[in-house]
């Protein structure tokens, strides 16, 4: 594994033919680890900013890839999508996470990941009921989150699923709010629990009057709609005091408590989890 990531390192350009054929790989292991298992959860906790209780975690897939280790989804869930895999990784995650999420205290929540391809299937909804059944989940425990790019083409078909899901109890997240398009059109169209304001509004609302201005009015929007307002990447004492001021409901971050796979399997050790 070492040998192979200090290659892969090397400033080289592969030609296409060797990228597609490590990118057949890739699509060959994923297919692997869907029937005998290797990913794992790593959960980030969420704090309410009026008085610090940890009230849920984030649910966040890894790949243990047996060469090379731990691969973050931003890698490989793109690639899941294309290919077709990614109903059935989102199927583990979501079983996963509510096996889990039974074992916890009962005040604490879940929330887990839905992509695009995810939420245009019938089939998560099954996957949801089915999840909540085996592990006998109230279903107001667990938050889907939707990203804005997810809402884009065929709004009516994911708005009436977005419907769908919080009918059956389940709570749905506006994720990375302000990145898409037409944030403020989401907010209109959509209903939602929860908007998690990008990271990126929140590392510059120390140092710049427009970020700030977009994050007091983003939580005034909350407000006015009754939907919690929660602000992604804390990584300061300062972000976090600033957040608490403007009256943003929840917080997440590498300040509050960076991703952590409770259960590390020791045949696996050697590399360590992705923060
Ligand atoms: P996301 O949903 O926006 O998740 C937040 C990402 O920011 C996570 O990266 C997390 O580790 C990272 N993060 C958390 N706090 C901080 C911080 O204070 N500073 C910085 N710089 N980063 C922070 P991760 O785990 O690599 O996930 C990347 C993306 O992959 C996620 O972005 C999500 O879109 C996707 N993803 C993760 N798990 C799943 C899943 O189970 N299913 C699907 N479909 N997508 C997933
Ligand atoms: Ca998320
Ligand atoms: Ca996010
Ligand atoms: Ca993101």
């Amino acid at each position: 594994a070492k040998r192979l990531g200090r290659r892969r390192a090397q400033p080289y350009l592969p030609g296409l033919a060797e990228r597609l054929a490590e990118r057949q790989h890739m699509i060959d292991d994923l297919y692997d680890a869907v029937q005998h298992g290797g990913f794992a959860l790593a959960f980030q906790p969420v704090i309410q900013l009026s008085n610090g209780a940890t009230t849920g975690y984030e649910a966040l897939i890894r790949w243990n890839h047996r060469v090379r280790g731990w691969v973050a989804p931003d890698v490989f869930i793109p690639i899941a999508e294309e290919c077709g895999l990614i109903e059935e990784i989102g199927r583990w995650v979501i079983m996963d996470a509510c096996r889990q999420l039974a074992g916890w205290s009962p005040h604490l929540q879940v929330a887990i990941n839905i992509s695009a391809a995810q939420l245009k299937s019938e089939a998560l909804l099954q996957h949801l009921t089915q999840a909540i059944m085996v592990h006998g989940i109230a279903p107001e425990r667990i938050e889907v989150e939707i990203t804005e790019t997810a809402l884009i083409d065929d709004a009516a078909r994911t708005a009436a699923m977005v419907r769908r899901i919080r009918k059956i109890g389940i709570k749905v997240a506006l994720d990375d709010f302000g990145t898409g398009q037409s944030s403020l059109a989401h907010l209109r169209d959509f209903q939602f629990d929860r908007i998690k304001i990008d990271r990126s509004f929140v590392v510059r609302a120390g140092t710049d009057r427009q970020s700030m201005a977009v994050l007091r009015g983003t939580v005034s929007i909350g407000k006015e709609l009754g939907v919690l307002t929660h602000a992604e990447g804390v990584e300061t004492r300062e972000q976090l005091d600033l957040l608490r001021d403007i009256g943003c409901d929840a917080a997440q971050g590498y300040l509050v408590g960076r991703p952590i796979v409770p259960y590390h399997d020791p045949i696996d050790s050697g590399d360590l989890p992705l923060p």
